[in-house]
């Protein structure tokens, strides 16, 4: 096993190790965003699975690997992996790359992780670009925490039931939508979402022609009705507003806040504590104690 924390910071890391499943991330557009750990990493790797090994051989061309490409994707993911797990176990060490981005991130990874661990073996993640995050990071919108979706289902009622989910979401959502249904998408969050929520939409991230489109549902659906939405997209929804606690009304909000100032506190902490423990906006509660007309 090798020892991580002795090596932090260091670059006498003795990578790949054998018996280690490394998960890699790779370029999602643009290819100096490869990393020189992960082109070390995959230029001395026993064995390298990817999606498509004709799309992956372009990517690792430019160094010299003897690494075995192996090919390992969703359809023949469950099937292959008793040899993946082969390799590791025989002590050669195994990356796992996608066609772009993070594996496991909409991408298969996650299965080869789980029985890697099973199997009592190490995993290690050599990070690098992701969709998601890239685009979230520059909408602007709040990233303290999100969900992710993904790819939402294409149609039915599983995908309207996921879409009024996402609609009442707090958090930021970031989803994964191909060009040709990014207008459908769009159409329906309109309804559920009002044309004033918060939405980006981060078209080709990394790439000579990156743009960010919003910074509203209105606005984004507007443009691409005139422009036609081609290239790969990532959308950042903006969260709903918070909710309000509708099981105590306003008369009795009034008599909570005046018993604590009679008690002495301030109305800014009668304010905090009260939407602490009702899980309302303190804007809402000073409103409602300068509202004269609430008996
Ligand atoms: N594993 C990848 C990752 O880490 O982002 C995601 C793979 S998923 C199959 C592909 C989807 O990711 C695309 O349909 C698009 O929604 C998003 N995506 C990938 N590259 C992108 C880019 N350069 N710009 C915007 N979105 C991108």
């Amino acid at each position: 096993m090798i020892d991580l924390k002795n090596n932090v910071g260091s670059n006498d890391l003795i990578e790949p190790a054998p018996g280690v499943l490394y998960i890699v991330g790779t370029p999602i557009g643009h290819l100096g965003d490869l990393s020189p750990r992960a082109q070390s990493l995959l230029t001395n790797v026993s064995a390298i699975a990817c999606e498509d090994t004709r799309h992956s051989r372009k990517l690792i061309s430019k160094f010299r690997t003897k690494a075995l490409l192996i090919s390992f994707h969703r359809h023949n993911a469950q099937s292959r992996l008793p040899t993946l797990l082969e390799l590791l176990k025989t002590g050669k060490s195994l990356a796992l790359i996608s066609d772009a981005g993070l594996p496991g991130i909409s991408d298969p990874g996650e299965e080869l992780v789980s029985a890697t661990r099973e199997a009592g073996l190490q995993v290690i993640c050599i990070p690098g670009p992701c969709a998601a995050t890239t685009a979230l990071v520059c909408s602007g919108l709040p990233s303290g925490r999100f969900c992710f979706e993904g790819f939402l289902p294409p149609k039915g009622s599983k995908r309207a039931k996921l879409l009024k989910e996402i609609s009442q979401e707090e958090r930021t959502t970031v989803l994964y939508e191909s060009p040709h249904r990014l207008i459908q998408l769009l159409k329906e969050l309109i309804t559920i979402c009002g044309a004033k929520r918060s939405l980006y939409v981060a078209r080709e991230l990394t790439k000579r022609h990156e743009q960010h489109i919003g910074p509203t549902i209105g606005i984004a659906l507007k443009y691409f009705l005139e422009n036609e939405p081609i290239g790969e997209c990532t959308i950042i929804l903006g969260g709903a507003e918070k909710k309000l606690n509708i099981e105590i009304s306003e008369p009795e909000l009034l008599k909570k806040m005046h018993a604590l100032i009679d008690e002495g506190l301030s109305t800014n902490e009668s304010a905090r504590l009260i939407s602490k423990e009702e899980g309302l906006s303190k804007r809402f509660l000073y409103r409602l104690l300068h509202q004269k007309d609430i008996s």
